[in-house]
């Protein structure tokens, strides 16, 4: 619980006035305030808001960025890749709609913080990265805060996932130019992949595409900007 005289008087003090390291409240009252901010931006899902609400950001950035988790960006993180920023993240969950049921495929583990997320509202998640270095990180991070649900592979996502049973959902955090075959066979009949889509180092389109029994319907959404997806597993690192 939160202590309300304390949590009003923080949320009226300037942060510039703030001298002292962040405490646990102050961290709770930025929290607080970006999950308020998700939903003034249109995250209405109360599942998907609660997931935002209970996952520490700020465990899965960089410690020297720790103080800045719960501003709304990107933030880099090992091996030159970054970390999603957060409306992305949530809009692209929300959009996922994922049910207490689902197996949820992510594509690109990147700091673990979107399957951390996705954990919260799925049965199970399975997560692929092309670096070891970040699926080992990863793998510590979600395994101190309980998140037993989420199995991390390292491996190249744009190929089928070995010995591994479709997926009810399947979320892609790297650009892609086209939609990868191997993924979309992978998808069961009713789910759903929601992928940037375009060309690199440029904005890409958000596309969310829906498998019926006679093929895919794709539909775009906001305009997004990731880092790519690269074919294969990463060799050093
Ligand atoms: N979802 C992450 C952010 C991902 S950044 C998070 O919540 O922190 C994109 C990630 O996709 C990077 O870590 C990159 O290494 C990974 N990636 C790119 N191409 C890939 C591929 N073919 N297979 C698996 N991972 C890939």
């Amino acid at each position: 619980m939160y202590n309300m005289s304390r949590l009003r008087a923080v949320l009226t003090l300037p942060r510039r006035l703030r001298l002292s390291a962040p405490t646990p409240l102050d961290r709770n009252v930025d929290h607080m305030k970006f999950v308020l901010d998700l939903r003034r931006r249109g995250i209405m899902d109360a599942a998907v808001l609660r997931a935002m609400e209970e996952v520490p950001r700020d465990k899965f950035v960089m410690p020297a960025h720790a103080r800045s988790a719960y501003v709304d960006r990107a933030m880099p993180i090992a091996c030159g890749q970054t970390i999603s920023q957060p409306f992305v993240v949530a809009y692209m969950t929300e959009q996922l709609e994922v049910r207490p049921e689902h197996h949820v495929l992510e594509v690109g583990t990147g700091s673990g913080y979107q399957a951390a997320i996705l954990s919260r509202l799925a049965a199970k998640v399975t997560s692929i990265e092309r670096y070891r270095t970040l699926a080992d990180a990863a793998r510590i991070r979600l395994k101190a805060l309980h998140y037993d649900n989420v199995d991390i592979i390292v491996g190249d996502g744009t190929a089928a996932v070995p010995d591994r049973a479709l997926f009810d959902r399947i979320i892609v955090t790297a650009a892609a130019e086209s939609v990868p075959q191997a993924l979309v066979d992978q998808l069961t009949v009713g789910g759903i992949m929601v992928l940037p889509l375009g060309p690199h180092d440029e904005h890409q389109a958000l596309a969310k595409i829906v498998r019926t029994e006679h093929g895919f319907e794709r539909t775009d959404l906001i305009g997004v900007r990731f880092v790519r997806l690269l074919p294969g597993q990463a060799q050093e690192l």
